[in-house]
């Protein structure tokens, strides 16, 4: 791996959704959409834990990405980042530990590590995605995205490894059990980037990423094989990305690019 990056997704989809960003000694969590105590266990499984830990940065406040934060924050007392209004719309917020709730800068700097975060649009009251930057390494962290803005461009470009939502095939989500009007909000500009949309995102790229994690994989209208499919069936037929290494996360299992 030449990337300054380590990255572990420890689950992803819409049951919950955490990842740790590692750049030497600095690890930020990014979501914390599980249980604490799943939390720790899959830590733990990936050789970390709690402790190690820099902080928290949260994209954004709904459920599947904020479940456990109250009571992982009340048991570790990690300083939690998140923009004023997703604050505001926070759930649970009475219950959080108000010495860790902090507001995100426009930039964090944390020993080597800088931390960007960037508008998103998706149905939450702010959402963000992050750009993390270390020693001339740039990782992009792109999940629940409405569709792709010209600053979803700016910030994933130049990126060496990306986190990034492959949410639905549109087809199935089309045919599949999903009431109307969830069909209507997932495929709307505020609601999930399909396989096609994160693999012409990538296409579309100067230079594509070292690496890609696929992540917020629907379970009910997206597959694995499918979305990995999709995004290398685009990316080849563009005659870009044959270097690109593609990660496929999962609830269940712990993802990492680093042993
Ligand atoms: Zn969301
Ligand atoms: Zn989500």
């Amino acid at each position: 791996m030449s990337s300054e990056f380590e990255i572990t997704i420890l689950a992803s989809g819409s049951k919950g959704n955490a990842a740790v960003i590692r750049a030497g000694e600095q690890a930020f969590l990014v979501d914390v959409g599980i249980s604490c105590r799943q939390l720790t266990e899959r830590l733990h499984q990936a050789g970390m834990k709690p402790e190690d830990l820099t902080g928290v940065l949260l994209t954004h406040e709904h459920n599947d990405h904020v479940k456990g934060l109250p009571v992982f924050c009340r048991k570790y007392r990690l300083p939690v980042f998140a923009n004023e209004r997703t604050w505001q719309y926070m759930p649970k917020k009475s219950e959080m530990e108000r010495s860790c709730c902090r507001l995100l800068p426009k930039k964090l700097s944390s020993g080597s590590l800088e931390i960007i975060p960037f508008a998103v649009p998706h149905d939450a009251a702010s959402t963000v995605g992050y750009v993390f930057k270390s020693g001339g390494s740039k990782c992009t962290y792109l999940t629940d995205v409405g569709f792709v803005t010209d600053e979803v461009r700016q910030n994933i470009a130049d990126a060496d490894v990306v986190v990034l939502e492959a949410n639905h095939d549109e087809d199935m989500l089309k045919n599949g059990s999903y009431p109307q009007i969830l069909k209507q909000r997932i495929l709307g500009t505020r609601g999930h980037l399909s396989n096609v949309s994160a693999a012409w995102l990538l296409a579309h790229m100067e230079r594509l990423p070292e690496e890609v994690f696929l992540a917020h994989l629907s379970q009910e209208n997206n597959l694995p094989s499918l979305a990995l499919q999709t995004v290398r069936g685009i990316l080849d037929a563009n005659e870009v990305g044959a270097d690109t290494k593609i990660y496929i996360t999962s609830q269940e299992n712990i993802v990492k690019n680093y042993d």
